[in-house]
């Protein structure tokens, strides 16, 4: 008996002739973010993708494979031959090794023959191993509807026998939708934005603006640690570190104090606008939300939508500061999100921001600024670093 994950993906998205480009995608993946232990496999049966590896190694595997977008259900399973002798021995180890954990008075056998040419049908083998769990596990009875275990069985290529399904973040496997370019800040919002974002499939690659020596090279390792992190789901992504201390001084000395913000944030989509260009992106993502600051007022977003052509994504528009919150806590960003750095918006935040700008007016005050020299020389200037998973 080997143990394998199995691995569920949503059926909706996968149908039709894009099939098959989908699973080889999501295949792709898996074998990436398991390259580094010995002696696995990823294979198909039927209609489910399974992993083989070290039984020591299966928990660590089950818990990074989690984490891979278009994977709606995993399982640790017990792979067997086709055969009811080995199904009958497989169910009562299973049903022993549950015992051990906790405490079980109730089971039910839910089994499924994907293979309809096996003898026994679904109803059958449940009734058989059913039966022999009875006999050979002391102090248990079934419960049909409400049970404390369930006992899945899957009769495909081979057997599959588990008892937990493990439910993951659903999604598309990430590059089946285009590529995208993350505003990334250190706050708590812009990781979050990305982590849904390259759920839907969009591979993405960040922009960090800073503000050195204005801001401290610890604000820039924050950043660094927070792309890591999302790594884990979105995969390898690129970090465009781009200094907008000029900038931001020329717009300090040149621009009315109340549209600092407004003014910077739309130098801040210009730039990511070229960069995603420049490396075939066709998308912006940020981490904006409707009225949680001053430049997020619907006038706000406006304003800075205007500076660009590309689409914009928001994906938290209409999210509560607290329902963000919770997504960044189960992706495990938000402890480093809220460590205090400095971010390059407070260095010259302004007392009392405009939160209706009028186009005209931002544009009349950006006409005392070289923008196109001042962009070309924070992109000439940028450093860029892949962050691995
Ligand atoms: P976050 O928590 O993501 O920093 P926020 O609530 O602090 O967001 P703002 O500071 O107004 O809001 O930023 C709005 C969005 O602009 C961010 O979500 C991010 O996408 C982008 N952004 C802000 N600051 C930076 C930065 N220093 N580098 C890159 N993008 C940034
Ligand atoms: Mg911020």
């Amino acid at each position: 008996m080997v143990k394998v994950v199995s691995v569920s993906f949503g059926e909706v998205a996968l149908k039709g002739k894009n099939r098959s480009y989908f699973v080889n995608k999501l295949i792709k993946h898996l074998k990436r973010v398991i390259r580094n232990f010995d002696n696995t496999n990823v294979y198909q049966d039927r209609s489910k993708i399974f992993i083989e590896a070290e039984e020591e190694d299966i928990d660590e595997i089950a818990n990074i494979v989690k984490k891979v977008f278009g994977i709606v259900l995993i399982s640790k399973c017990y792979k067997i031959d086709k055969d009811m002798d080995l199904l009958r021995e497989c169910a009562v180890k299973v049903m022993e090794e549950e015992s051990e954990k906790r405490e079980i008075k109730t089971f039910k056998v839910d089994a499924k023959r994907g293979d309809k040419k096996f003898h026994l049908n679904s109803m059958e083998i449940e009734r058989d191993l059913g039966g022999v769990i009875l006999k050979n596990v002391n102090d248990i009875s079934v419960d049909v509807h409400n049970p404390d275990i369930y006992v899945y069985v899957e009769v495909r290529d081979f057997c599959y026998v588990y008892t937990e399904k493990i439910k993951a973040y659903g999604g598309l496997p990430v590059g089946t939708n285009g590529k995208g370019i993350l505003l990334l800040s250190g706050g708590i919002d812009s990781p979050v934005a990305g982590f849904m974002m390259s759920k839907r499939g969009i591979k993405i690659d960040c922009v960090h603006y800073h503000s050195y020596p204005f801001t401290s090279e610890r604000a820039e390792e924050k950043v660094m640690s927070l792309a890591k992190i999302m790594a884990q789901y979105c995969g390898d992504m690129r970090i465009h570190s781009v200094n907008i201390l000029n900038i931001q001084k020329s717009i300090n000395e040149n621009c009315p104090q109340s549209q600092m913000t407004i003014i910077s944030r739309r130098f801040m989509m210009r730039i990511a606008e070229k960069i995603a260009l420049e490396n075939d992106h066709d998308a912006l993502i940020t981490g904006e939300s409707l009225g949680q600051v001053a430049s997020q007022t619907i006038k706000g977003l406006n304003a800075t939508n205007a500076s660009v052509t590309l689409p914009v994504f928001r994906p938290l528009i209409g999210m509560d500061k607290t329902d963000i919150i919770e997504i960044a806590q189960d992706i495990k960003t938000f402890e480093t999100s809220i460590l205090p750095y400095e971010d390059c918006c407070s260095v010259f935040s302004p007392k009392h921001p405009v939160t209706r700008p009028k186009l005209e007016a931002i544009e009349k005050s950006e006409s005392n600024l070289n923008i196109d020299e001042l962009i070309k020389e924070a992109i000439d200037n940028k450093t860029v670093r892949t962050i691995k998973y």
